[in-house]
């Protein structure tokens, strides 16, 4: 993009946003915020607030890093949940997460972890050696899977310092995962599979931090993955809830979200998009 055409987006289209928007909507919140939803997500530019298909001013305070990982940004999460009081605490992952694929190739490669309260110690670079050995071994009777091989292509490296430190703690919830993808065999949903597993880490470790508040019933803590590329269903750009307050037994989740719906007095069970969310629950609150 040529800066000029950067200029010209910039202030004519937030020229348009302030013309369109009336003062009032500014004076609702112009010295306050209260919004009910924090949401940790990926900084990958293929992820915008649109895509919840909600104006989100005032409603998402949003916090973003590569891999969408809890530990990276504690103040700001802590801010948000315990003086903002946000209700909802939302951890979305999305498919084909260069972070997430990053890390494999590290847990391939056989890199050594570094765990989220030691990441000021050095970063171990891969070896020749680590390199030929090819790291974590993937056993299987049909043999390695075409993601497994295509993630021991990444050249974790060829990034600087300060990227592997940043991605190297996703190596942790990596390597829980990768070992089922031989089990699998869909190289979309494999792919999947690996930044579902992140989301998981990472609603473990805000049950670690927030878990009294989720007990006390202040905050509900939902996992989710922005598909893409149609790995959960066919239908692209849909984001599916893969786990509510650590709860990510299919079944349950599904019943926990009907419950949480039933129990909303703000929603009318008799219109018919009511009847379009328990029927999209069976379809979007799901796994891999
Ligand atoms: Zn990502």
């Amino acid at each position: 993009m040529e800066l000029g055409h950067f200029f010209y987006d910039l202030l004519v289209h937030n020229e348009k946003f302030s013309e369109k928007s009336k003062d009032t909507q500014f004076s609702a919140y112009e010295d306050h915020q209260c919004p009910p939803i924090t949401m940790l997500t990926c900084a990958d530019s293929r992820i915008q607030g649109q895509i919840l298909g909600m104006d989100l001013i005032n409603k998402v305070f949003t916090v973003r890093n590569a891999g969408n990982q809890v530990a990276r940004n504690k103040g700001s999460l802590a801010y948000a949940l315990t003086v903002l009081n946000t209700q909802i605490f939302f951890i979305l992952g999305h498919t084909n997460c260069g972070a997430v694929n990053f890390a494999a190739g590290a847990s391939l490669a056989n890199v050594r972890k570094l765990g989220d309260t030691k990441d000021t110690s050095p970063v171990t670079p891969v070896t020749e050696t680590q390199k030929k050995s090819g790291g974590i071994q993937i056993v299987s009777t049909i043999g390695e899977s075409k993601t497994i091989s295509n993630l021991r292509k990444v050249d974790f490296s060829a990034a600087s310092r300060e990227v592997q430190r940043e991605i190297l703690p996703l190596t942790i919830p990596i390597e829980r995962g990768i070992a089922r993808l031989v089990k699998i065999g869909d190289e979309k949903k494999e792919l999947a599979y690996l930044s579902q597993t992140n989301v998981d880490y990472q609603v473990e470790k805000a049950l670690e931090y927030y878990g009294d508040r989720v007990k006390e019933k202040k905050l509900a803590i939902v996992g989710g993955i922005y598909d893409f590329v149609g790995a959960y269903s066919n239908t692209r750009g849909r984001v599916v809830v893969t786990n509510i307050n650590g709860v990510y037994d299919k079944m349950k989740l599904q019943e926990n979200a009907r419950v949480f719906c039933e129990a909303d007095t703000t929603i009318d069970k008799s219109s018919e998009s009511y009847k379009l969310c328990c029927k999209l629950i069976e379809e979007k609150v799901s796994r891999i």
